[in-house]
């Protein structure tokens, strides 16, 4: 199987060139050549524990590695997640609604499914050809933490990860600092999420630099991350009475796209799902997208559930591909106008399966309350975005993005008393190692270049 540029002028690649170079050369996203039909393959798979299903679904696409060393990367992959029997829980709250965990890997929050495959994956790349590999991302807090535990110790690999300096939330700063690890670098520079950003692209933009030093980057629109979070919306749609599988929504806490274009894609391989839920914080550019067809994008603003604080769903551009009948030409008329002018209006989205919600700070906290006073269960910030106007007809499947314990603050406040975890306590007796550096480009480059591998 190959792999294309939306964009359509890029040479097709296999998958592990793909997931190596991660954007495209002409500035889009890769896609399956083909998406292939699993629709005949779902009456097998039912009986597979989660690894040997992703097994199953991921030698689809990545037919460059061989199936006992695919087989291998992932099994090591999911083997780290605390809940060993069902690495994605489906429990059920009440008839017709589920909640689907996906917060048992190592940093408590569903990046860990994408991020801890792409760990293994670049290990398994770097053993083959001989080469190291650095790794260098910008995070506002979760994406960070997870791609740093995807790496932790791994050989001839080093990862070095910006973010802003008294910006990210102390656990969040914990866990990407109290590693321990000595190929993890972790920056806390000067200035706010967006000029950690400008400087990563500058540092990119440097291709001498960044080829010296095999620069990759880590960010939210990796082929390997998509293909990943495809496996749990198979694994919960498997593990639903048969009756109510036609009739299931899934529902999405949204920021970039990623996790909500998975499940899409697995409809769109045959699975028969009858809708998806995008659920925003007031951050709502992707509300507003379903509600009025139009792609706007407008300030940032902080939110209690931070993850979703975006203003550019950068995986959306997957979604349009298809929407807009798999024409490249038109996608690259489309983002050219978004970049122009900051906002594009759609004619095609009303035929989709998507509808959407938007959640305030205080619908939030009201949100945890009420879910916790029904169903005595805790939910974080972001999945608190998820329980807003659920569908009575519909089964609804909320999928739960991050462990209720990482935003201690706001769940006290709606409910007077926050949960704890073990992992989380374990860090608080650690030593922080973070390295201060000032938002320029040279100073950060001088470092990286003294420690890369
Ligand atoms: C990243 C994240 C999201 C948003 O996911 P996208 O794939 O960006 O839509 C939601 N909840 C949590 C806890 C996250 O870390």
């Amino acid at each position: 199987m190959n792999f294309i540029s939306t964009r359509g002028q890029s040479e097709p690649l296999s998958f592990s060139q793909a997931v190596a170079i991660g954007l495209a050369p002409d500035g889009g996203l890769f896609l399956p050549e083909k998406l292939p039909d699993i629709s005949g393959q779902l009456a097998n798979w039912e009986k597979l524990g989660y690894a040997d299903l992703c097994f199953e679904f991921l030698r689809l696409f990545a037919t460059d590695i061989e199936p006992a060393v695919l087989r291998g990367i992932i099994q090591k992959t999911y083997g780290g997640f605390s809940h060993p029997e069902a690495i994605a829980p489906l429990k059920k709250l009440e008839d017709r609604l589920y909640v689907l965990e996906l917060f048992h890997g190592p940093t408590l929050a569903f990046k860990d499914f994408g991020l801890q495959l792409l760990g293994n994956l670049y290990e398994h790349q770097c053993a083959q050809s001989g080469q190291g590999i650095t790794v260098l991302g910008a995070t506002s807090g979760d994406t960070g933490a997870a791609a740093i535990h995807g790496l932790l110790g791994k050989p001839k690999t080093a990862i070095f990860i910006l973010y802003p300096e008294g910006r990210v939330s102390p656990l969040q700063e914990r866990q990407m600092t109290c590693t321990g690890a000595e190929n993890v670098f972790a920056l806390a520079m000067d200035g706010s999420f967006d000029d950690a950003q400008r400087v990563l692209k500058e540092i990119f933009g440097d291709h001498a630099f960044s080829q010296q030093h095999r620069l990759s980057a880590v960010n939210s629109i990796s082929l390997a991350r998509v293909l990943a979070q495809c496996v749990y919306y198979l694994s919960a749609w498997l593990r639903l009475p048969a009756a109510e599988r036609v009739n299931v929504e899934f529902v999405v806490p949204t920021g970039n796209f990623g996790n909500v274009l998975s499940g899409w894609l697995v409809s769109r391989m045959g699975v028969p799902i009858r809708g998806f839920k995008v659920a925003t914080n007031q951050n709502d550019l992707l509300h507003r997208l379903f509600t009025t067809a139009e792609y706007r994008s407008s300030e940032v603003h902080a939110s209690l559930a931070p993850s979703m604080d975006i203003q550019v769903a950068s995986n959306f551009e997957r979604f349009l591909y298809y929407a807009l009948d798999e024409n490249p030409a038109r996608i690259r008329t489309v983002m050219a106008e978004l970049q122009a002018m900051g906002a594009y209006r759609f004619d095609m989205l009303n035929k989709s399966t998507f509808s959407s919600s938007r959640a305030t700070d205080e619908e939030i906290t009201g949100l945890i309350r009420k879910v916790h006073e029904r169903y005595r269960y805790i939910v974080d910030p972001h999945t608190a975005c998820a329980f807003k106007e659920l569908s009575p007809a519909r089964i609804s499947v909320v999928l739960a993005t991050a462990n209720p314990a990482k935003f201690p603050d706001a769940i006290r406040a709606a409910i007077g008393g926050a949960p704890t975890h073990p992992t989380l306590e374990a860090l608080k007796s650690r030593t922080i190692v973070k390295h201060r550096l000032p938002a320029d480009a040279g100073a950060i480059k001088a470092f990286i270049g003294k420690r890369a591998v």
